[in-house]
């Protein structure tokens, strides 16, 4: 066993730091030193914020989003467009694309991606919700914005398989060259997928 070089209380502290995504153990011990310096300051807010995060999370039972409320803060926002909503894998994606403030739409979060080999099937996304609220109406554009890697894809065929006859408009994101990329160093399939989905200008 490795030798401890703290009461419990940090090493627990250390170990817990560790599980963050990004955090090896040497930045967990990083981060748990800056944080033990300034109790006061950072600490002890922290802990106070991160028991109230654990006493109110929650997931939205209309579009899959967590927040501390059901309905979710998007879901209630009345300045949103609601008749599109962008489907996404998961709240980082969401996230992310608010802070690009794409659009001022609706979300649906599924939750991951259907993956056979994970044992992940279309019972363990939000997938059914999703055609409830198609099938409620008032959504024109379903804009499916799922990665573009190979479990998304079969994610999105699904997807569009599943509200086949709903009188939807279903897109896609675009693939192709990156904001301030250069095609020299794109790989094949980013720039062929480019070419394809080349548009008028
Ligand atoms: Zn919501």
């Amino acid at each position: 066993m490795a030798k401890t070089i703290a009461g419990p209380e940090i090493e627990r502290l250390i170990q817990l730091l560790g599980k963050l995504p990004g955090l090896g153990p040497r930045s967990a011990r990083r981060a748990a030193l800056h944080l033990v310096k300034r109790r006061e300051q950072l600490l002890r807010p922290l802990g106070h914020a991160m028991s109230e995060a654990a006493e109110h999370v929650k997931v939205c039972s209309n579009c899959g989003n967590i927040d501390t409320r059901d309905p979710c803060t998007i879901c209630t926002d009345p300045s949103r467009d609601r008749s599109t909503v962008i489907v996404v894998e998961d709240v980082s994606d969401l996230w992310a694309l608010e802070r690009a403030k794409a659009l001022n739409a609706a979300y649906h979060v599924l939750g991951g991606v259907l993956s056979p080999l994970d044992g992940v099937g279309p019972d363990d996304l939000t997938i059914r919700r999703l055609v409830e609220r198609v099938a409620e109406g008032g959504i024109a554009e379903i804009i499916v914005a799922v990665n573009a890697t190979v479990e998304g894809q079969t994610t999105a065929h699904y997807l569009i398989d599943q509200l086949d006859g709903f009188d939807v408009k279903i897109t896609r994101l675009a693939h192709g060259v990156p904001v301030g990329g250069e095609l020299d160093y794109l790989d094949e399939g980013t720039l062929s997928a480019a070419m394809r989905s080349r548009t008028k200008i």
